[in-house]
């Protein structure tokens, strides 16, 4: 074939490609077109999860009808001059609307402060008509309809209109963390209504309180409860917003927001340095809360590395992530939650480093290390180990795990006397014990020829030691009950449903309405886990039944975590992986915790049970429910050998 240049809508629909992924593209470049123009009110319809209709209402300053033609056609932009690297708009690509005009049917309808009349024109399949004029008040009305009709392979990977209408929602959220002074309306017959007024006036700066009140519009009321504010400068990058106490922690890390002079990134640095200042003070499988504004010279930052804007390149990349650290450390030194001492994590890391070298490798010899962790006595082949993950020491305590703001209550155990089999032996952990004497008879000699051996004696409460006929193991309790509880809610998605057990009086939780309404859509799989929730009228679920393997939990951060699990495997991976998560959430609420007492039979049955069950060897978080210290290498430790 020979080479030809390609035509003008090929060209657009290659670059919608990249740009217009789904809907929720499609409102994040018109709303920020909207934004550029200088908008205070910006209303948003959509039908259909967008895909049918999205119609962007601003009141902005509105483009001349000589301009509309060129405002729909390729590289052209009123935000750019000749320095690319001087970015102060949100838009400068000139790529948005011509790429929406080449895949959807586009009308713009535009009035500028002084003309006569409103003017229109419309683009299909990249054909453009118009302008002409239109009764219309000042600003611009963009509306999408059809989207993708002439893409139909982009269209198949769409989600549910309601999975689409809630990554709108989230779109528009992101967004209007950063724009307090602008009132934000989100409305359509596929949705809840979302209404966010202004929290200050157009052209006053915008102090704390304002971004405060308008970060609560979207995150909630108990956000700004425990919101720490945040306020440094470092060589010309000054660093503003808020973060959580840890305590105010979440199970995934959607309630993470960054920006650069305004505008929303998703960029991994900076996410990974917020991560890094909370890392010795939170649980590695919780993550923190916060909302963070850079501000620095647009020179000093590269927007451009994806047409959609949502990756950065710092010219300092080590200067943000110091700032970032630095600035949050303080702010929780400040608070009074002082985090770990440096030094004494260095000692953890140096004794990590030369113990646990050989966690889960098959191939590492017997005597290299001192300790070995490791499940591969008894794991065939066909269930291989987790991937090795870092033991760190801040997660190394399981009293330290989950750092809910009411542990107490969700350590509550009660009987829970149901099930048969697998599930009833679990089951029976959850169960008070009055007696806490260990095992002080003489162990069985074909108990020791177990892998993990005969149970001595319980320490601290939760940590189970054990002895085989070479070695020495200790399990953690928690961390192994978690486990086997989440390998019994898997085989209850392949074989039958799990038990149920009815609460008295239905629990309701408030939920942010796409979290109530992706609990609701997945209703009859929760189902399966033994958990029935249904609608209870705009934002809240109504619990009627909860696993009965749990036994007594706290439903109502139960059900946050579910809907923060299922908010982000939902789209983003497969069903089975989501499901994976659901049940390693629930796992981790039915756990016996670190504080319960198990009397010698208990402490051998979890034994045996952990022996059974493959994958055992690692809790849900990746870290070794046990390690083994073998005999010959506690005899080195004392010079014997
Ligand atoms: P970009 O935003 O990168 O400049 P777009 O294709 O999104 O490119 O928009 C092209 C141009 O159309 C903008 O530069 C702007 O001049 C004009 N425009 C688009 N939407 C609006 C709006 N809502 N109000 C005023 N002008 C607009
Ligand atoms: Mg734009």
């Amino acid at each position: 074939m020979s080479i030809k240049l390609l035509s003008e809508t090929i060209i657009n629909q290659i670059a919608a490609g990249e740009v217009i992924e789904r809907p929720a593209s499609v409102v994040k470049e018109l709303v920020e077109n909207a934004i550029d123009a200088g908008a205070t009110r910006i209303e948003i319809v959509t039908a259909g999860g967008g895909k049918s209709l999205i119609r962007v209402t601003d009141n902005g300053s509105g483009i001349p009808a000589d301009e509309l033609r060129l405002a729909v056609s390729r590289h052209c932009t009123s935000k750019l001059t000749d320095d690319v690297h001087d970015i102060r708009a949100l838009g400068f690509r000139g790529e948005a609307l011509p790429s929406i005009g080449s895949v959807a049917r586009l009308c713009i309808k535009s009035r500028t402060a002084g003309a006569d009349s409103g003017y229109e024109v419309v683009v299909r399949g990249g054909h453009l008509e118009g302008p002409r004029p239109v009764a219309i008040n000042r600003g611009t009305i963009a509306e999408v309809s059809d989207l993708f009709f002439a893409t139909p392979a982009r269209l198949k990977f769409m989600k549910t209109d309601r999975a689409e209408a809630t990554a709108i929602t989230e779109v528009v959220k992101r967004i209007a963390i950063s724009f307090p002074y602008i009132r934000f309306s989100l409305a359509g017959t596929d949705r809840n209504p979302l209404e966010l007024p202004a929290t200050c006036n157009a052209g006053e700066t915008v102090d704390e309180a304002a971004m405060l009140d308008r970060i609560a519009q979207v995150l909630g009321n108990d956000f700004s409860e425990n919101a720490l504010a945040l306020d440094s400068v470092r060589e010309g990058v000054r660093l503003t917003g808020f973060t959580a106490i840890p305590s105010f922690n979440r199970a995934n890390s959607m309630h993470q927001f960054a920006y650069i002079n305004g505008r929303p990134v998703r960029d991994k640095q900076i996410f990974g340095a917020l991560r890094g200042a909370y890392s010795d003070v939170i649980a590695r499988d919780r993550h923190p809360v916060g909302v963070l504004f850079l501000q620095l010279d647009p020179a000093h930052v590269d927007v451009n590395v994806h047409p959609a804007k949502a990756d950065v390149r710092f010219r300092d990349p080590g200067l943000v992530r110091g700032l970032i650290v630095g600035t949050i450390r303080h702010a929780l030194a400040q608070s009074g939650i002082r985090p770990a001492t440096s030094g004494a994590q260095a000692m953890l890391k140096a004794f990590q480093a030369q113990g646990f070298e050989n966690l889960n490798s098959e191939s590492a010899p017997q005597s290299s290390g001192n300790f070995t962790a490791s499940p591969r006595h008894w794991q065939s082949a066909a269930h291989p180990p987790a991937p090795r993950q870092e033991w760190s020491p801040q997660t190394a305590h399981p009293a330290q795990r989950p750092l809910y703001p009411d542990e107490q209550s969700a350590a509550a155990f009660h009987p829970a006397g149901f099930g048969e089999g697998a599930q009833a032996t679990i089951a029976q952990f959850a169960t008070p014990s009055a007696d806490s004497r260990a095992a002080e008879t003489e162990a069985p000699a074909e108990m020791l020829r177990n892998p993990l051996g005969a149970a001595r004696a319980q320490i601290h409460a939760n940590y189970i030691v054990a002895q085989t006929e070479d070695s020495l193991v200790i399990v953690d309790q928690h961390a192994a009950h978690e486990r086997l509880v989440y390998e019994a809610l898997k085989s209850a998605l392949e074989s039958r449903p799990m038990a149920a057990q009815l609460l008295l009086i239905p629990e309701i939780v408030d939920l942010p309405e796409e979290d109530a309404e992706r609990m609701i859509c997945h209703a009859p799989t929760l189902e399966r886990f033994g958990l029935s929730i249904e609608r209870f009228g705009p934002g809240a679920v109504a619990v009627r039944e909860t696993p009965a393997m749990l036994g007594e939990m706290n439903v109502q951060q139960l059900i946050r975590d579910l809907a923060d699990e299922i908010a982000e495997h939902d789209t983003a991976n497969g069903l089975k992986n989501m499901l994976n998560h659901v049940a390693a959430t629930m796992a981790c609420h039915g756990s016996v915790r670190s504080g319960r007492r198990l009397k010698g039979e208990e402490m051998n049955a979890l034994l045996r049970q952990m022996e059974a069950t493959p994958g055992s060897g690692t809790c849900n978080h990746g870290r070794p429910t046990y390690i083994e210290l073998k005999l010959h290498d506690i005899e080195r430790l004392f010079g014997r050998r």
